[in-house]
């Protein structure tokens, strides 16, 4: 079964993020190291991201909902999160993942409208930190 990616907004992210089924995957290359980044998102960085999905699909055991972003989600977020989609639904076993989602204007847009950041430098983040 393919499945379809679909859109969040900031403020939707901001009301499941706490929900312990969901993972943001923060796709941005060299640039998440000297910026900030969402509180307990995990780092796939899209230059080597299709190398790393067996990886990424063990960090996300148990969640059912993934949104992907990179700075603007307009092309790497998109296609990261397309080429995980595509990844999982050529597996047999299902992984439990039920929707594959992408942030609305990335990190930029979530930073820019004020929304909580982190600046630890632990991997993966804690998220205790904001
Ligand atoms: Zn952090």
């Amino acid at each position: 079964m393919a499945r379809s990616l679909s859109h969040i907004t900031a403020s939707q992210l901001i009301s499941i993020a706490r929900n312990p089924r969901v993972a943001i995957v923060d796709v941005r290359d060299e640039e998440r190291s000297y910026d900030a980044h969402i509180a307990g998102s995990l780092h796939f960085a899209s230059d080597t991201f299709s190398e790393r999905m067996p990886d990424l699909l063990q960090a996300v055991k148990g969640k059912d909902t993934l949104v992907f972003h990179c700075a603007l989600s307009k092309v790497r977020g998109p296609s990261c999160a397309r080429m995980f989609a595509d990844y999982l639904s050529e597996m047999k076993e299902d992984a439990g993942i039920n929707k594959v989602m992408i942030l609305e204007r990335g990190f930029n847009g979530w930073h820019g409208s004020g929304r909580p950041v982190c600046r630890c430098t632990a991997i993966p983040c804690t998220g205790e930190c904001t």
